[in-house]
């Protein structure tokens, strides 16, 4: 039997453990934290459960699709829920808006609250859902790096669609175009962020990802986000899949241009050379190259290319329940084009963030003691270049408690019981994703799809890459898809 060594076990690697093993292959897993999940993956502090990281859940089939493949049927409990409401939205001026699921009540509530036309807002979503379609097709389902991807019926199709699919204009200009009111351009222009791009710079392609809101739907597992990686892990261990926590790969071994194995140090034992015919890393792919390939040439155009954003996030037990709030809260700011500047150009944190609150125990009451919420605040932020980060916390932390409490009108400093914070610096320390970003290199310009390193490598035999740093892209279905289309090729 063929053996194969994945480097961490983060949602992509354990998605590729799962396909692998299912090729047929002796498949080991080694990863440098105590737990596995990387970014999707929890913790408790004071009688309060928070997960770490992704807090929204699209495309759920795609996990669906690994108990399938292996004939398993996915646990009794792994039941998620569609939200009914996606998103509580918030503005300075008393303008709030709920962001139902259904396109029609959606529609409608847009038309009260912004009186633009809700036949436009549902056209909206249409078009959307026809940019995915055409673009899913060409984009996230095979490799960008195979001639015969472009030569497909799919790739056909998307070159007949080019004009309508917004690669030549920015997300906020077609928003603008199409919307103009100042509000709803807002509302959609986040969607960059889903991502960690910037609308003012993004192609408009990127309104593809409304749809999955919308149309598709919003999720939440019943047993909270980091659910996915455990059910993934049990199903991967299930046929065979051997996991080694705290075993950090120091080295990827190869010999003319050929995968040899791995070196691996870990806590119990002394460092050790690994034989493996095939290696498949999930570290982000900048590190994968500058750390365990240091002799190797490396693609720097590719690596060198400007990051997404990180974030700061807040994780506060909150002794108070807030009736106003939902699942996904957005607080925005007053000046979006100015926090995206400040964020990509002065590589800084704006004084007047957009506030994302995520508030799990709404939907899953144990997540916080009786009577109380735990909040997940995300402020989105550069990648790390070596900022004054203790600086830049200790000013956001006042300007973020000043914002909610004004908002929603309470004093949130007295109601914060515990508090643990991530902030770039500590992403990359925890992940190994280069400069703490959260998605891999930025979108921010019409080229950013094809400036994805592929999900094999081009020098080296048998080495292959998944995970959100490489092609499709970050978040959660798009680093499903990357373990589905490198196990396509291995
Ligand atoms: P990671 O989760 O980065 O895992 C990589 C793993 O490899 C880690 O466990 C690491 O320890 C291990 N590793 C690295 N190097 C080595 C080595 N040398 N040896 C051994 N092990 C190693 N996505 C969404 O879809 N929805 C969201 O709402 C969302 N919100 C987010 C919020 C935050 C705060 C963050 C941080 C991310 C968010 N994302 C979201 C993005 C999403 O979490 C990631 O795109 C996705 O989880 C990436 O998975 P991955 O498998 O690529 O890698």
């Amino acid at each position: 039997m063929k053996k194969v060594a994945i480097i961490g076990a983060g949602i992509a690697g354990v998605a590729s453990a799962i396909r692998l093993a299912h090729k047929g292959y002796e498949v080991e897993v080694f990863e440098a934290n105590e737990y596995a999940g990387g970014k999707l993956s929890s913790f408790e502090q004071d009688g309060y459960r928070f997960d770490a990281g992704p807090s929204l859940f699209t495309l759920p089939h795609l996990v669906e699709e690994l108990f399938q493949l292996v004939e398993k049927k996915a646990p009794d409990f792994f039941e998620y829920e569609r939200l009914s409401t996606i998103c509580h939205y918030f503005w300075e001026d008393g303008t709030r808006l709920n962001a139902y699921a259904e396109p029609p009540k959606f529609a409608q509530e847009v038309e009260k609250v912004l009186g633009i036309s809700a036949v436009k807002v549902e056209q909206f979503l249409k078009d959307s859902a026809f940019k995915y379609e055409v673009l899913d097709g060409l984009f996230l389902q095979d490799s960008l790096h195979k001639l015969s991807t472009w030569t497909s019926k799919k790739a056909i199709r998307g070159y007949l669609n080019l004009p309508k699919l917004g690669i030549f204009g920015t997300m906020n200009h077609a928003n603008e175009k199409y919307f103009q009111h100042p509000k709803l351009v807002q509302l959609f222009n986040r969607y960059a962020t889903y991502n960690g791009s910037d609308p003012y710079q993004t192609p408009a392609t990127l309104n593809i990802i409304p749809h999955l809101e919308y149309n598709v739907g919003a999720f939440f597992p019943k047993k909270g986000m980091v659910d996915i990686t455990n059910v993934l892990v049990d199903l991967a261990k299930s046929i065979g899949v051997k996991f080694y926590f705290q075993h950090r790969v120091k080295e990827i071994l190869t010999q003319n241009q050929q995968v040899k194995g791995v070196r691996v140090t870990s806590q119990d034992r002394e460092e050790q050379e690994l034989f493996f015919d095939k290696v498949v890393s999930n570290m982000d792919v900048t590190h994968t190259y500058r750390k365990l390939l240091p002799q190797s040439p490396h693609p720097d155009k590719l690596l060198n290319q400007p990051k997404s954003s990180s974030g700061v996030i807040f994780y506060w037990g909150v002794k108070k329940s807030f009736p106003e709030l939902g699942l996904h809260n957005i607080l925005f700011s007053d000046d979006y084009r100015e926090e995206f500047r400040v964020m990509f150009a002065d590589k800084k944190i704006f004084n007047d963030p957009t506030v994302y609150i995520n508030i799990s125990s709404k939907h899953k009451p144990d997540d916080a003691p009786e009577g109380c919420e735990n909040w997940f605040v995300l402020i989105n932020a550069p990648a790390n270049e070596g900022q004054d980060w203790d600086k830049l916390i200790q000013d956001l932390r006042q300007q973020v408690i000043q914002k909610v409490s004004r908002i929603l009108s309470c004093d949130l400093a007295s109601l914060i019981e515990t508090e643990a914070i991530l902030d770039p610096r500590s992403i990359e320390l925890k992940t190994s994703s280069a400069q703490g970003a959260l998605y891999g290199n930025s979108s921010n310009n019409k080229y950013a799809a094809f400036l994805r390193h592929a999900n094999f490598s081009k020098t080296i035999k048998d080495l292959y890459f998944v995970g959100g740093s490489v092609h499709p892209g970050g978040g959660i279905p798009l680093a499903l898809s990357s373990a589905k289309i490198m196990a396509k090729e291995l």
